[in-house]
């Protein structure tokens, strides 16, 4: 059975002692339960090497929210992927809506932050989803198409081996508002299908996750939907007692499916 993947995204928080009040008791309680996942926890870069060192022995994996297109050069305030490789981060978010929206991210400049990871060496986890408009409009399916062909296009027919496609409509994002299961489920199916049509890979080579106002109330149902290996959870991860209730949730519901199968 493939493992799922939990990734936790601080987003512009934290601070040296949320490092001490959040990330270590999150450690110490994967390092004491089996969650039947692997936990990346994404962090802003003055974290990532601070926050290495809290969990190099433990089970946690840290993970950065962005990186730039360039190896290195006078790209003033940008952070590479040698950079993260250097301190020993194999993970970066990459596409995020709030990234698209705020900094006019493309599917083009995308494509070419994936293209830069993986040559890298490192493992993408590619955001993807619609807008509260293109939902409107039953577009979801499309966008998602659009951002994974841009990918497609630049990086041919292996471009998704071994790599995290996090499905987030950008209207549940901070909003509180979650679709129905149904609706994920048809939407990831979607995505899962149509990677697998167009690439020449193993359809466990890739995970797909959802996210978008993930919290300890909606987290049961949301395991519940066979399509996805994990959730990405954005402000919840910040709080330590709801975190910890997600990730408790998460390792029974998982260990259901694991012993299962
Ligand atoms: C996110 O940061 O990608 C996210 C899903 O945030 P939230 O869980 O707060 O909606």
């Amino acid at each position: 059975m493939k493992k799922k993947i939990i990734v936790a995204n601080w987003k512009l928080n934290g601070s040296i002692a949320l490092l001490n009040d959040v990330l270590k008791p999150i450690a110490n309680f994967v390092n004491s339960h089996e969650i039947y996942s692997k936990l990346i926890i994404a962090l802003p870069f003055v974290y990532l090497y601070p926050a290495y060192n809290i969990v190099m022995d433990t089970k946690v994996i840290i993970g950065a929210q962005n990186v730039d297109i360039h190896p290195y050069g006078a790209f003033t305030g940008e952070i590479s992927a040698n950079m993260l490789n250097d301190i020993h981060i194999k993970f970066v978010i990459i596409g995020h809506s709030e990234r698209r929206l705020y900094h006019k991210e493309n599917n083009q400049l995308i494509a070419e932050k994936f293209k830069i990871v993986k040559n890298s060496g490192l493992i993408p986890i590619l955001c993807i989803g619609e807008t509260e408009k293109d939902h409107s409009l039953f577009m979801a399916k499309k966008i998602c198409r659009e951002q994974i062909d841009e990918i497609i296009h630049l990086l041919g027919e292996k471009a998704f081996n071994n790599t995290i496609i996090a499905y987030e409509p950008v209207w549940a994002i901070g909003s509180g508002k979650t679709p129905s299961s149904n609706f994920i489920k048809e939407v990831c199916d979607f995505i899962k299908v149509y990677i697998l049509n167009k690439q020449n890979i193993n359809e466990n080579s890739f995970f797909i996750q959802y996210g978008g106002s993930v919290n300890e109330k909606n987290i049961q149902e949301i395991c519940n939907i066979s399509s996805i290996d994990g959730v990405l959870v954005g402000s919840a991860s910040l709080l330590l007692d709801c975190f910890l209730k997600i990730l408790t949730i998460v390792s029974k519901e998982y260990q259901k499916s694991f012993l299962n199968c």
